[in-house]
């Protein structure tokens, strides 16, 4: 054994080896900065407190944005050939760590291992804020009808596992392939004693997430109503483009 410590962590080892090559990351700046090279070919607003689904083809992008200053999305993505192949939040995390920014891939479950999507573009700053926190959060889960219970004492309070069951039900899908979400926006961070926290979110009205399309792609998204999106939650516009000779 060498006394020599490794510069490479070895539980990298294997995941490293992941992240996008240069060629493919100057493929992705260049979708993000030639913007006149796109042609929207839908949108969707998702009002406040409420969800939807759409659709974005391989090579396609979708940019997510905020309607208003401080809103969280939850984000489910499916495949379309095969919905039982969907977008895996721990083993994104386990590649990429546990915020997502520029260049990282939407990875789907491990029986599959496949990227779904690829983050071209992201508005919000990602530094880690004084408390510890980083925006496009995969260490939580989502909100639901127990968690705003528990908070507020009131039953059937919106929240975003309703919302994802809705948009997966206009997918054809059921409750149960509603899964661990990107939550865009969320800014998290670990306690000492490593317990989950968040704090608000830097984005405001027109910040934005864009994604490139890796493969034919079904979402479900919420306008979270709770309380990671601040005292007044809003909606979201959801933008599909197309680019001719992609
Ligand atoms: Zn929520």
């Amino acid at each position: 054994m060498s006394d020599t410590p490794s510069s490479t962590p070895l539980s990298r080892k294997g995941y490293d080896e992941l992240a996008l090559s240069e060629a493919d990351r100057k493929f992705c700046d260049a979708l993000a900065s030639d913007k006149g090279a796109r042609r929207q070919v839908a949108e969707l607003r998702v009002a406040a407190r409420a969800g939807g689904s759409f659709l974005v083809s391989k090579g396609q992008l979708v940019r997510i944005s905020c309607d208003t200053d401080g809103q969280v999305a939850d984000f489910d993505v499916f495949s379309r050939d095969n919905p039982k192949e969907f977008f895996s939040s721990s083993l994104t995390r386990v590649i990429h760590g546990a915020h997502l920014t520029t260049g990282d891939r939407l990875w789907s479950h491990p029986i599959y291992y496949r990227p779904m999507m690829t983050i071209i573009a992201d508005s919000v700053d990602h530094s880690t804020s004084p408390e510890g926190a980083r925006p496009h959060d995969l260490l939580y889960g989502m909100c639901d009808e127990k968690v705003h219970f528990r908070r507020t004492g009131r039953h059937g309070l919106p929240n975003c596992r309703d919302n994802l069951t809705r948009a997966a039900a206009e997918l054809g899908l059921g409750p149960e392939a509603v899964h661990d979400p990107l939550n865009i926006f969320m800014t998290t961070g670990l306690t000492p004693d490593s317990k989950m926290f968040y704090i608000p979110t830097r984005a405001r009205r027109g910040d934005y997430m864009e994604l490139y399309a890796e493969m034919d792609c079904a979402c479900a998204i919420s306008a979270c109503p709770g309380n990671s999106s601040g005292p007044n939650p809003g909606g979201l516009r959801i933008t599909v483009f197309e680019v001719p000779g992609r």
